[in-house]
This record gives C-alpha cells, structure tokens and sequence, in this order.
C-alpha cells in the first residue's frame, strides 16, 4: 500500500512539474512512467553527429540522472536498469560506474555506430528484445528514458518544474558550445549566446544533422525537446540536399535509382525484420495507385537518413520519399499494418551498421566535428515566447493574463481535463505580453533579470 501511495506521488510530481522526452517528439513522461515494465533502458547513445548534451550530462550529472533513474525504475516497477551508451564516452562511464555500485543497474556499451540511439535498436542492442513494428518499447516489457529527461525527473522530485533545456550549437559558429537556456529563447538569441551573429548566407538545422529539421523562422522559440542548432552554409551539401524540391528528389527517383536494393541492405529497420525494403518502394514511385501493399511499407521508416545519406551510391532520397508517402496515407486514413507475424533480425544486422566516423565524412561535417564543451553558466535572456504546444498531445491551457507578473518556475498553463499533455512554467521571470498560441514573457522594465 506504502509502495503504491509512493509510486502515485512520484507520478504525480512528474507530471506537475512538465516532464516529456526530452529526446523525441516530448510524449508526456508521467504517462509513460505510470506504465509496469521489467526494464528502464537510458538511451545515452547521443547518436547524431555533432550533439553534445547527453555525453556530457552523463558525466556531470551522473549522480542526478542516476536518481532519475532509479525513480522510473520505482513508478514502473522495473527490476533492472541498463544505461546504453557508446564506450567512446569514457568520462561518463566512469562517473556513472561509480554511481551504479550496489544497484540493480548495469552499462551496455554500444559501438559508435549510426542509429544507435532509435529506440528499436537500443531496446535490441540492451536486452536483445526486438521491438514489433509500428510498437512500442512497453511491447518487450521496456521503458526506454533520455538522459535529459531523467535528469528532469529527479529534478521534479525534488520539486522542481522544466524551465530550462540543454542543447549543443555547433557547426559555423566561433566557438562550438553546450549549454542551458530558457525554454521559449529565439534560436537568433541563442546563436547570438554562441557568437553567431552574421546569419547571411547560413541555415540553421535544429536536431541533428539526420534527423533534424531546417529552420525558416529563426525567431521561433526553442522548446523543451530542442537538443542542437547546426549553423551550416546554404552550399553545404547537406543543406543542398535537404532543401531539394520533393518534385526534383521524385523524379531523380524514377530515372536514376539502379535497383542495387543497398538502401534496404543498410536500412536499420529493415535488419530488425520490419516489412521495410525502401528500394521497393522506389520501383513503384512513379506508379502512385494500385502498390498499396508497397507503399504502406513506408509506414516503418523511422526517417533516420541512412538510406539516403550513407547508403545510395546514386544520391537518391527513399527517405524524403519515404516520409512524402507517410504524409499522403496518412490523409487517405491508411494505417500501418500489425507486425509481421515473424520479426526477427536479420542475420547480417551485426554487420551492416553505420560507423560514424564514415558518416561524418560522407556528410561532409569533418571540421565540424569537435568538441562542444559544457557551459553552465545561468544565460539570461528578455524575452521567451513559450509554446503551448511542446508535446505529443493537447496544448495547454493558459491560467495566466496579459499583464501579470510571473516568476521563474510559476505555472502558466495546465494539460486540459482528461487530455494528454503537460503542464508548462515560466522559464524566466517576468510580465505576461501576449497570449496566443505561445504565451510571451519579457522582463520587467528595470529589472536587473
Ligand atoms: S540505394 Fe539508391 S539506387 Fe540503390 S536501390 Fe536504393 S534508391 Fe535505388
Ligand atoms: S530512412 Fe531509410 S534507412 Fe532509415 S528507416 Fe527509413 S528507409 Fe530505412
């Protein structure tokens, strides 16, 4: 009864301080953790090239995380925890081995391979339990935790809300930096922190540079799933590639794929034995009706560039194809189809993954790949524009005015009745100016911040 009252409270004080996955798209984490599992996976594989937060975290904030840990492992009655990262961060291991002695907790090292951090394959890397396709992590008795956001965890229990993130900004920048910002900071702000104020001629990728998304607006806000801003040239061919008009990656599609099938080869989802063979799909691009069967394929990629920035010998995009295919099932209210009935790995998945070293070059991100040295200095900024929406789910619901005066870490704006979504607080003190669909706080005139 003491145990249940206890795990209840715990949920209870996650959920009120706003805790999502701080890795992904930001489902709610007191939801996730008031599921039962036999296993808490941390995915401290920080795999995108460039990203910097985890691997330092893990070292600086060993004790803080591992208590984050241990308290989903507490709400989910886990009776085991596996800290999966990659044996070149041997400063976090170190501070984590001396963190775990006597706990029902173990390390997995990972090899620096590219996406050694999707949950699938952390999930089978850590347990050997395969994930179904279109499933979760709780299918194979798992819970799978960003390093951040167990941090936050232990963090709320403490009674804390998320005000801040952490987020590497790296790429043309003068000096590649880590650091915490209050939720709701321009990326202009944040890159004039990191001393990048000439923006001519530069986009800015936020993520990483495989998965991450280009930016239009670079006054929007960070949010609390913000982990990195890549400042590269319009030139680079990352950029070049990542801008290119889906017309122009259709129809390279159709005249130039050579059917050498290396995209599913190398596919990570297609080696955990999910119904995905992108060069398939390729075939039948030009043939949009009547291969409903191929196309929904499409529904198992996880978008994580492999197929088109390691694998394509023709420089060919199944992913953008992948994800335009999605997007159009998705508005004919086509759903994926379960698993298939026999999921197992591919013989060859040891063998075929992605050095990242490779990667880096291939990218053409060499020079960029350097060090991003954690700074946790307290950066203030005027003004945060903090959105209602930052989460799988409902948007909040503003309980604040125009013209209130609010403090760091007040609550603004409260998960509807029986939604799912997550509470959101006021990353900086200040006055409410405006209340939109992102509610703006500037400091006070005269204040000192
Ligand atoms: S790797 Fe490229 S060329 Fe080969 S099958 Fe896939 S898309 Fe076609
Ligand atoms: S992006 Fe390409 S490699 Fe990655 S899951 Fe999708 S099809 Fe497979």
């Amino acid at each position: 009864m003491g145990c249940l009252i206890m795990r209840e409270q715990l949920i209870q004080k996650i959920k009120e301080a706003g805790v999502v996955g701080a890795g992904g798209a930001g489902f709610p984490t007191h939801v996730k953790v008031a599921s039962y599992a036999q296993s808490v996976v941390v995915n401290g594989a920080e795999c995108e090239p460039l990203l910097r937060v985890d691997q330092q975290l893990m070292d600086v904030k060993a004790d803080k995380m591992v208590r984050g840990l241990e308290t989903v492992m507490k709400a989910t009655g886990a009776t085991e925890g596996i800290i999966a990262l990659k044996s070149k961060y041997k400063r976090a291991i170190a501070s984590l081995e001396k963190e775990i002695v006597g706990k029902p907790i173990r390390i997995n090292i990972l090899g620096d391979f590219y996406p050694a951090g999707d949950e699938h394959l952390t999930v089978y890397e850590s347990t050997g339990r395969i994930v179904p396709q279109g499933g979760i992590p709780l299918k194979v008795d798992c819970v799978v935790s960003n390093v951040e956001t167990l941090i936050n965890i232990a963090t709320a229990v403490e009674g804390k809300p998320v005000t801040d993130t952490y987020l590497t900004i790296t790429g043309e920048v003068p000096q590649p930096i880590t650091l915490r910002l209050p939720i709701g900071t321009s990326v202009i702000e944040a890159l004039k922190i990191a001393g990048q104020t000439d923006l001519e001629g530069m986009k800015v990728i936020e993520g990483g540079p495989m998965m991450g998304k280009i930016i239009e607006d670079l006054n929007q806000p960070i949010t609390k799933t913000t982990k990195g801003l890549i400042v590269l040239s319009i030139n680079h061919p990352l950029i070049k590639k990542r801008t290119l008009a889906f017309e122009k990656i259709a129809k390279q599609a159709q005249v130039s794929c050579i059917q050498c099938r290396y995209c599913t080869d190398l596919c990570p989802r297609y080696l955990l034995g999910h119904h995905l063979e992108p060069h398939k799909i390729m075939r039948t691009i030009k043939h949009l009706q009547g291969q409903e069967e191929t196309m929904k394929m499409a529904l198992a990629c996880s978008e994580c560039g492999v197929c088109e920035q390691y694998a394509c010998i023709m420089g060919l995009s199944p992913r953008a194809v992948n994800s335009m295919i999605k997007k159009e099932l998705s508005k004919m209210g086509i759903k994926p189809d379960g698993p298939p009935a026999d999921q197992i790995a591919n013989p060859m998945q040891m063998h075929r993954k992605v050095p990242v070293k490779r990667l880096i070059s291939r990218l053409g991100l060499k020079n960029y790949d350097v060090s991003a040295p954690l700074n946790e200095e307290e950066f203030s900024v005027n003004r945060v524009e903090i959105k209602l929406r930052q989460h799988v789910g409902a948007p909040s619901q503003p309980i604040v005015q125009v013209g209130q005066q609010v403090q760091k870490g007040d609550l603004i704006a409260v998960t509807p009745d029986k939604a799912l979504g997550a509470n959101i607080h006021a990353s900086i003190s200040g006055v409410i100016k405006e209340i939109t669909d992102s509610i703006v706080i500037s400091l006070m005139e005269g204040s000192d911040k």
